[in-house]
């Protein structure tokens, strides 16, 4: 059994926080129908022999009433989010209009109901709630790993979900040659100049890292925190702008199949809306914090509109030591890099990294090592090397097609 405690530390924090209720201004519409579609991009080969394409369930692109974009030409607050220099507005979405930030949002809030209302339960397995045991980390005692009924990644590392109406996640490129970038836990928000390590850790707050893969031409998958996207849109925005595939990776980054299905809509609904409002497009992808899901939480963000994105390469660097991290020295992440880079010359298929835009250490661990990495590998997003062209549910955005 291999469990990768990813953010546990960031999620740890949050589990200690009570979910307050939060005040809601916007009811109306909200009841409209989703647009749904049959998804027909992927086609999962059932046998060495055949290759079927498989019909999977329906999935919708998740409604929003009408309200307006932070970016939006008529909101007279929009030029605050154009910049593309050093420094990026610090002004928040409207917080009045969302669940408090780091915590666990309120399941009878109208818009997480409506959003219940419409996904179709016989489609959710009724797998069980995970629980945690004494020292705070998920308890596997119950669960037997070696059948693994729900494909549960953090007990087994499965990525083909048992239920045949879901895709495999994806989770490594491809093609050998490819290194499938993607950043956790952004935007990386600017300190008030009060809090701790303020001095230390806003150097490399946003857009250091977005400034950093402009001027290296990099592409990245980001998995956006809902509530650091509310804090600090203007980092999304120039991040969408930049040509980077935004993700979700939840409001407040609980480890997600130790919530409720209610739970899990209300996570993965209020982070939709803020790279929405934030940005104009509306994800079709998202990361599990920790890694942590099963064919339960991935039927729940199928409908919602997302496929599941994981890794093959963990750097770890989320627990060097920096603020919100752990006791990992930065050498030992050195040394993953310096194998991996040996390594990859005789790799068969390509590779997905799981990299954070944490803290100064996972950005300065960024800074040292990609531009080594970009003259060995096709460095390229998770997505791109997986073929995703339209990674949002608005059909203008379409990226480019790398092979
Ligand atoms: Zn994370």
């Amino acid at each position: 059994m291999q469990l990768l405690l990813t953010g546990m530390v960031l999620s740890a924090t949050v589990q200690l926080v009570c979910a307050a209720p939060a005040p809601y201004s916007f009811l109306s519409d909200f009841f409209d129908s989703f647009k749904r579609e049959e998804y027909t991009e992927v086609a999962t080969p059932s046998t060495d022999q055949e290759s079927t394409s498989t019909a999977f369930a329906p999935q919708s692109s998740p409604f929003f009433p009408d309200f307006e974009l932070a970016m939006s030409s008529s909101n007279e607050d929009a030029v605050r989010y154009d910049t593309q220099g050093k420094v990026l507005s610090r002004k928040s979405l409207n917080l009045k209009k969302y669940p408090e930030p780091w915590t666990r949002p309120d399941i009878y809030s109208p818009q997480v109901q409506a959003v219940i209302n419409i996904i179709d339960w016989n489609l959710v397995p009724k797998s069980q709630v995970r629980t945690f045991n004494s020292e705070g980390s998920i308890n596997f005692d119950s669960y037997d790993s070696s059948k693994d009924k729900d494909c549960w990644w953090s007990a087994s590392n499965c990525v083909s979900p048992r239920v045949d109406y879901l895709p495999d996640d994806i989770y490594t490129c491809p093609q050998k040659g490819e290194w499938g970038i993607t950043f956790d836990d952004g935007p990386f928000n600017v300190r008030e100049s009060s809090e701790l390590y303020a001095n230390e850790e806003n150097p490399f707050a946003e857009p250091e890292l977005y400034n950093f893969l402009e001027k290296h031409d990099i592409k990245s998958n980001l998995f956006y925190i809902g509530s650091n996207v509310a804090y600090y849109p203007a980092a999304a925005k120039r991040a969408f702008d930049d040509g980077h595939y935004i993700c979700s990776h939840t409001w407040s980054h609980p480890p997600m199949t130790t919530l409720t299905n209610a739970e899990v809509v209300a996570e993965l609904y209020w982070t939709l809306r803020a790279i929405k409002e934030a940005t104009g497009i509306t994800p079709r992808c998202w990361r599990p914090p920790q890694g942590d899901v099963d064919d339960r939480v991935r039927a729940i963000a199928w409908q919602m509109g997302m496929r599941t994105i994981l890794w093959d390469k963990d750097t770890e660097d989320w627990a060097l030591q920096a603020p919100g991290g752990g006791s990992l020295s930065a050498s030992q992440v050195d040394k993953k890099f310096s194998r991996w880079l040996r390594e990859g010359k005789s790799q068969t298929h390509g590779t997905v990294v799981l990299q954070h835009e944490l803290n100064s250490a996972t950005i300065r661990m960024a800074e040292k090592w990609l531009p080594k990495i970009k003259n060995s590998f096709k460095v390229v997003p998770a997505s791109a090397c997986n073929d995703v062209t339209r990674p949002y549910w608005e059909e203008d955005v379409v990226y480019p097609a790398i092979h």
